[in-house]
């Protein structure tokens, strides 16, 4: 078997990497595309090497901060870049292509057409982030016409896009499969993040208390379970943004914890709005 490496293709043209990619799939590579605002960590690594798993010929990874997807006071101007950095690690974790556009190339001035879900992403982030999942599906849903993958990847730390992006495949008949990988965790337990570069050094030990909630959740009345995982990370200083306990195929909320149970936490350290998750399985 031949240990040389293929070398990474990187675009920034969208026109480009469509062709690429059609190119590709016509000499019958099976293709992965692993959607990415960049900072890469090791969750996002990990991503690649579910794609890698799979049987992937082609991994591409996209890089993109989607504007469309932030609200006006979020933080898409200040939020964590470094494109030399992420080629590298994507190279060493074996994607064979990276998609890096422009905000420029990807929307038109004249860009008119979004995609809308109207069901799982009315609620939790949803609800507190106007117009954040139909920024997501809109990039997405470009990103899926763009690379044509045989898959897409998605980390199970943002659980309510995951859900999202799975609607839209099945209500728009998209040729391809969604997989969905594991949170992976610092060995703290904080879920890794891109964000959390914005947190000092108190915020982070702070930062815990939400991954140490989620893990002392046991099966009992939703109630009960919100007020605990409330008191936790408020005692820890942090702010809450909602806590639910929700149906994990519907997100609708459920009386009581117990398997099929998804438990979605949003808060606020500091300035940083950090998510986690803990399906009851
Ligand atoms: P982002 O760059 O934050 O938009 O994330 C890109 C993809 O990586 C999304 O599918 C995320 O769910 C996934 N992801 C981010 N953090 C993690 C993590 N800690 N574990 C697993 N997947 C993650």
């Amino acid at each position: 078997m031949s240990t040389k490496k293929k070398t990474m293709k990187i675009f920034a043209d969208p026109a480009k990497f469509q062709r690429w990619s059609r190119e590709r799939r016509l000499a019958g590579a099976k293709i992965a595309l692993v959607p990415t605002m960049g900072y890469l960590h090791e969750g996002h690594l990990s991503l690649i090497a579910a794609a890698r798993r799979r049987g992937a010929d082609e991994i591409a990874v996209s890089i993109f901060v989607n504007p469309v997807q932030f609200g006006p006071n979020e933080d898409y101007a200040r939020y964590p870049r470094d494109e030399k950095a992420d080629i590298e690690k994507c190279r060493a974790a074996g994607a064979t292509a990276v998609f890096l556009p422009t905000p420029e190339t990807m929307y038109a001035p004249d860009h008119s057409v979004y995609v809308e879900e109207n069901d799982l992403s009315l609620g939790l982030c949803g609800a507190r982030r106007p117009g954040h999942f139909r920024g997501v599906c809109t990039v997405v849903a470009k990103l899926f016409n763009l690379a044509h993958p045989d898959f897409a990847v998605f980390g199970r730390k943002d659980y309510q896009q995951a859900q999202v992006i799975k609607r839209m495949v099945r209500d728009l008949d998209f040729d391809l499969k969604i997989v969905v990988a594991p949170i992976v965790r610092e060995k703290s337990g904080l879920a890794m993040s891109s964000r959390n570069t914005y947190l000092s050094v108190d915020e982070r030990a702070a930062a815990l208390s939400i991954s140490r909630a989620l893990r002392e959740v046991r099966p009992g009345p939703a109630g009960g379970v919100r007020d605990r995982i409330v008191r936790a990370i408020e005692k820890a200083g942090l702010k809450t943004d909602y806590v639910e306990c929700v149906d994990s195929v519907t997100l609708k909320p459920v009386k009581r914890v117990a398997k099929g149970t998804a438990v979605l936490v949003a808060a606020y350290c500091g300035k940083t709005r950090l998510i986690d998750n803990r399906e009851i399985v």
